[in-house]
């Protein structure tokens, strides 16, 4: 089972199937998106209850996916969090986290379409990481204990915005609509059996104009720098996780920045992000 939202309200999804929570926990838990988060570990052991019967959801589309966390507290965002990432982007490793942000009026759903900002945007497969427990200065060996489940996203990037002025910034050029899609959250407790939590596959595949397809990004989060719980650690020392926030965790490599000749996202171009028993997100790029 996974957790998401359909028009703003918090869901279950199992399958091709929704239940809206509000109704099936007779108002215990949500409408909204975010309070499933506030109480992860009540709204957990409720979901572990629930009886997934198809009389009582409906099938919904992925398209009709919206931000799974609604509009969270905080969007935190890593660059140059895969060595081979660094190096194709011509930048040293990081000593400390590079953080930034992705401002939240640019989360989207699954399945979007996504008007191009310019000539120069680029893709970004990230695991995502939600927040299901508040605090600040966790310890590295607590940091899991924080997180309510992971999720695939996209941190689309418009590299002129991102690369203009001096010194340059990142999170503008992350931050047009819909350059956050983030896919439904895979609770901890619902990843498959024998998969590595630090150590899912994640891939970036782009179907072009005349229907051709290429895989852009193969890689694994056990490459990442600074491993989730070495981001959550680090972080913490300066602020305060709240339930419901994000982290993109950062890209492998194979972005088209980094490519000889460079290649960046055109209209008609369709990029698919899969994370390894998370699912995958779609963007159809206008
Ligand atoms: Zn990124």
């Amino acid at each position: 089972m996974r957790v998401a939202s359909l028009a703003g309200r918090l869901q279950l999804l199992h399958g091709d199937y929704a239940l809206d929570v509000a109704v099936a926990s007779g108002g215990r838990f949500g409408p909204d998106p975010l309070s499933a988060y506030d109480e992860w570990a009540e709204f957990t052991q409720w979901m572990s209850t629930v009886e997934f019967e198809e009389s009582s959801a409906t099938r919904f589309l992925a398209a009709d996916l919206d931000s799974p966390v609604g509009r969270p507290s905080q969007i935190f965002a890593i660059g140059l969090n895969y060595a081979e990432h660094a190096a194709e982007s011509r930048m040293t490793l990081p000593e400390h986290p590079v953080v930034f942000t992705k401002f939240a009026s640019s989360l989207a759903g699954a399945d979007v379409e996504v008007v191009l900002s310019g000539e120069r945007v680029d893709w970004e497969a990230e695991l995502v990481v939600v927040i299901g427990k508040a605090g600040r200065n966790i310890s590295a060996e607590q940091a899991w204990d924080h997180v309510a489940g992971l999720a695939v996203g996209q941190d689309l990037s418009d590299r002129a915005v991102q690369s203009r002025g001096n010194p340059a910034q990142f999170s503008l050029g992350k931050s047009f609509e819909k350059y956050a899609p983030v896919g439904p959250v895979t609770p901890l407790s619902q990843l498959p059996a024998g998969s590595d939590r630090d150590a899912l596959r994640i891939t970036s595949v782009l179907v072009d104009t005349d229907g051709t397809s290429r895989t852009l990004q193969d890689g694994s989060t056990a490459d990442l720098i600074f491993s989730i719980s070495e981001i959550i650690h680090r972080l913490s020392a300066t602020v305060e996780f709240r339930p419901g926030d994000l982290i993109f965790t950062g890209t492998p490599s194979g972005v088209g920045l980094g490519r000889d000749p460079q290649e960046f996202l055109r209209s008609g171009h369709v990029l698919t992000t899969e994370i390894e028993g998370l699912g995958s997100i779609t963007q159809r790029m206008l």
